[in-house]
């Protein structure tokens, strides 16, 4: 970015690059793809909004170059913690538009930190009777392998920072960062 971006001068350092981001999400499609070649009715991706956004589109694309056909479903939910922490009490606040009964399904994930709303997501879908339920998520922090989540496709694993970019926000901010970094101290002083 030679002219730079107003988002810029907020970035204390890059955690991954666009083009990191670009190439894991082509190797992520084409290893869904290899493992879902009998998915004859396709793959029912479910996007949680809004931090998922972004690797959903980019992801859902790849796969189209690669292999099996997917269908899009979004959903948005609110979890009752406090700050930014999650409780794993998580109420719906936009739910499947339809059946997911027989279908095969997987989770499209932003990060996976304590893992705590993704483990109450499990239970939700496979409660719908699903042909499976796996995940793929782009980033995963430390705490999470704390979590039984069985997270079948991990694009990265980052260091537990609070990281924006690609979907990823602070106070809604940020989400359309190219790539994933770190926020100068200063601008939590500020807001
Ligand atoms: P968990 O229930 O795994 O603790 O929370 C996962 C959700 O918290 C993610 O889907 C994401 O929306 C949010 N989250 C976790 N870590 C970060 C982070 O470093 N930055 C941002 N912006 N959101 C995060």
């Amino acid at each position: 970015m030679a002219d730079g971006s107003w988002y810029d001068a907020d970035i204390d350092h890059v955690i991954i690059s666009e083009q990191q981001i670009r190439d894991k999400i082509d190797e992520l499609a084409k290893q869904v793809s290899t493992d879902h070649t009998d998915a004859v009715d396709g793959i029912l991706l479910v996007c949680v909004l809004k931090g998922a956004v972004m690797f959903m589109a980019d992801f859902a694309r790849s796969l189209g170059r690669h292999g099996p056909s997917t269908e899009m479903e979004f959903m948005a939910v609110s979890s009752y913690g406090q700050g930014t922490t999650s409780s794993g009490v998580v109420r719906i606040l936009k739910d499947l538009d339809r059946d997911i009964a027989g279908r095969h399904v997987l989770v499209v994930e932003d990060i996976v930190d304590s893992g705590l709303t993704l483990s109450w997501l499990m239970k939700y879908l496979e409660s719908r009777s699903p042909a499976s339920v796996e995940v793929v998520a782009l980033f995963r922090k430390p705490d999470a392998v704390k979590v039984q989540v069985p997270v079948r496709y991990v694009g990265f694993d980052i260091p537990n920072e609070f990281v924006v970019g690609y979907g990823l926000d602070f106070s809604e901010r940020y989400r359309e960062l190219p790539y994933v970094g770190v926020l100068k101290p200063e601008v939590y002083a500020r807001s």
